[in-house]
């Protein structure tokens, strides 16, 4: 069964891309635009991790976050979204429980990398190996391994990896990928997915093994075999 993520964010742009993001990885998402019906929800029918903006009309994420803990809710995973420059919210989340917090604007994998740490805690679980033909990848050491060859990866190149590991034989778009590893509103000229293809090739075929990363042109990469 998927767990269920409570997202409370009064940003429509942002709300309704946290909304499709982690639907698209799997989970069942709700949604509340402030803090009052957030509250509500949540102690109604408790979701299995609510990520709170701090700012909030109705009622601040740091004022549901402290209801959320006086109610019953010691154990709801509660990751808190912040503004750059909010450093006293940040201290103030913590303070009224809140379980960790992600500094805006955030890449999507790192949002992922979060919740899924978040949800591994409250349900402790080994940490997985992708695997992909004979690549594999470590989500505990974040290493990877082609065949008998060990590579270490730079926390950018993980992601990037993780990602084409998640969704394999699936064209993901240059948008897709900057929204997932770099961030929702990084803007799409620069060639640093190239880059950092370019590294994650070198890589995987340090072995002269067959290429997995493929370019399809005009549209993004694709793990896959030829
Ligand atoms: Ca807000």
């Amino acid at each position: 069964m998927s767990a269920r993520i409570l997202v409370v964010e009064d940003e429509e742009r942002i709300r309704v891309f946290l909304q499709r993001g982690l639907g698209f990885e799997g989970y069942e998402v709700e949604t509340a635009p402030d803090g009052k019906k957030a509250l509500e929800m949540a102690l109604n029918r408790p979701p299995d991790l609510v990520l709170l903006d701090i700012m909030l009309p109705e009622m601040s994420g740091i004022e549901v976050c402290r209801r959320l803990r006086e109610n019953g809710q010691t154990e709801l995973p509660i990751l808190m979204l912040t503004a750059k420059e909010g450093i006293e919210d940040r201290v103030a989340g913590l303070d009224a429980g809140a379980d960790d917090y992600l500094v805006k604007p955030f890449s999507f994998e790192e949002l992922l990398a979060r919740v899924r740490a978040l949800l591994r805690r409250a349900q402790p679980s080994q940490p997985q190996v992708y695997r992909f033909a004979d690549l594999e990848l470590d989500t505990g050491t974040r290493r990877g391994r082609r065949g008998e060859i060990m590579f270490d990866l730079t926390a950018k190149e993980y992601e990037l990896l993780e990602l084409f590991m998640r969704h394999p034989r699936q064209v993901l778009t240059r948008d897709v990928i900057f929204d997932r590893v770099w961030n929702y509103d990084f803007g799409g000229e620069s060639n640093i997915i190239e880059v950092y293809v370019r590294y994650l090739r070198q890589k995987t075929e340090a072995g002269k093994q067959p290429r997995l990363i493929h370019t399809v042109r005009g549209v993004g990469y694709v793990l896959r075999e030829e």
